[in-house]
């Protein structure tokens, strides 16, 4: 008992004296200075988290010492949420968790449960709020060998950019029958002429011209610094006129405005877009997802409104492996706050069996490391990924889908990845 207890403050100890040695990283002037041994936050997560966690921070620590020795390390802080912090202060999200995102600005994430009754929609929407994390970004890949749905998952190579804090999902929403919806419906037929059944529950979508334009600002970005082809907008604008209809032609004003020499708009392009400009483009959103399928390699970066964006990140995956294959990262380009996240759930019947899939994980965490400027070390991961997965060794989700794979457990299968990375 005094052994382990022991060994408990040596760890905290230890501990204390690595975040002493690490440094914040800065944000000025729209750029984020990453110091050589920056402290990064981390929840390990609920359910499969600090599994998954463990195999991913083995991964992310090996490529930095691959590539950098000891001249560059990331000096890791844990921060609580979910499930641990709710047992240890009876606090689900305690303000402590939010501050050190704020601070030490880039932070990485698990799965978390969302409490149910307690008064929190969802944990992960409380810290994308609370930072104003307003572009969730996906990027979807595929890696050779991974099982797929579709005959040709090499063509689909796309991110995408979703808004995070408004529409339907901002969570205005009243319930049938409660005194509130009643008099909001009373309102809207005095004043609008609606008429509305009196047993309908209520949702309101916001889509504002300042959140459009600022998620599509970051699209726009992302082509031109990583060299992409094409921006489409995706919109359910020929239903929704002000709402998806406005994010479509602030889109269009925004690259028009913003962007006159970097990019042409469809509308201005004759035959093929020229090489040296972005093209930017618009779907309606159900047609997209048939084009997504049928010939994927139209699209580069997407750029959609918060409940488009949950169904194609989602959907896209699919195609290239499914959610335990796709990384995400939800940031604020404009305040200099980022949050990378495994983008599936706790999934609690493979709490703690070392079993599931860790390569969300560990590609939002060659996602943090690129966006760090840390490119060397990213590569290096997706490497160490890419031959894992030609080498057949891979965890049950992906063994139970490729003939002749050998199932390795979730540690397994992150040390194999360090072993090809070398
Ligand atoms: P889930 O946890 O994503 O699990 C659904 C299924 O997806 C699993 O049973 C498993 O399928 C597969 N799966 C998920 N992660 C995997 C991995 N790493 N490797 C291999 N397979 C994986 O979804 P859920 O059961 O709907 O949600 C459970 C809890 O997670 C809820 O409390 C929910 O609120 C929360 N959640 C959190 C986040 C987040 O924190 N970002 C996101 C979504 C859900 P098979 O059993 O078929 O193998």
């Amino acid at each position: 008992m005094k052994q382990a207890r022991r060994k408990v403050l040596k760890e905290t100890r230890e501990q204390g004296d690595t975040v002493k040695t690490g440094q914040k990283i800065e944000f000025s002037n729209g750029e984020f200075k990453v110091p050589a041994h920056p402290i990064i936050p981390y929840i390990e997560g609920d359910g499969i988290g600090p599994d998954i966690w463990r195999a991913a921070v083995r991964v992310i620590d090996q490529a930095v010492e691959l590539c950098w020795h000891d001249s560059r390390r990331i000096v890791w802080k844990e921060v609580l949420a979910g499930e641990k912090a709710y047992t240890q202060n009876k606090n689900w999200l305690p303000q402590e968790t939010l501050n050190a995102f704020r601070e030490y600005r880039i932070g990485i994430k698990g799965p978390l449960t969302t409490p149910v009754g307690e008064g929190i929609r969802s944990l992960n929407v409380a810290i994308r709020q609370a930072l104003d994390l307003y572009a969730c970004v996906r990027p979807v890949r595929y890696f050779p060998g991974v099982p797929s749905p579709v005959r040709e998952p090499h063509k689909v190579d796309m991110i995408v950019f979703r808004e995070n804090t408004e529409d339907i999902y901002a969570g205005f929403e009243l319930e049938k029958g409660k005194e509130q919806t009643r008099h909001l419906l009373d309102h809207l037929f005095e004043a609008y002429g609606w008429r509305i059944r009196e047993d309908s529950g209520i949702g309101i979508k916001p889509i504002s011209e300042t959140g459009s334009r600022r998620l599509i600002r970051a699209a726009i970005n992302y082509a031109l610094r990583y060299r992409r082809r094409n921006v489409t907008i995706v919109h359910k604008g020929n239903i929704q006129k002000y709402t998806e209809g406005a994010f479509r032609k602030w889109g269009y004003q925004l690259a028009k405005e913003e962007y006159a020499e970097q990019t042409i708009l469809w509308e201005d392009v004759m035959d093929t877009p020229p090489k040296d400009k972005i093209l930017i483009k618009d779907t309606i959103a159900d047609i997209f997802f048939q084009q997504a399928l049928t010939r994927p390699e139209e699209f580069d970066v997407i750029a959609t409104t918060n409940l488009n964006g949950d169904y194609i990140s989602d959907a896209l995956a699919a195609q290239v492996g499914g959610v335990g294959m796709a990384p995400g990262a939800n940031i604020n380009y404009q305040s200099g706050y980022a949050v990378f996240e495994a983008t599936h759930g706790t999934a609690p019947k493979y709490a703690g069996l070392d079993k599931v899939n860790p390569t969300s994980f560990i590609l939002s965490g060659a996602m943090m490391l690129e966006f760090m400027g840390w490119s060397k070390a990213a590569k290096l991961i997706e490497t160490g990924l890419e031959k894992t997965i030609l080498s057949k060794k891979v965890t049950y989700d992906l063994a139970r889908l490729m003939p002749g794979a050998e199932e390795v457990t979730c540690s397994q299968f992150g040390a194999c990845i360090c072993d090809n990375m070398k």
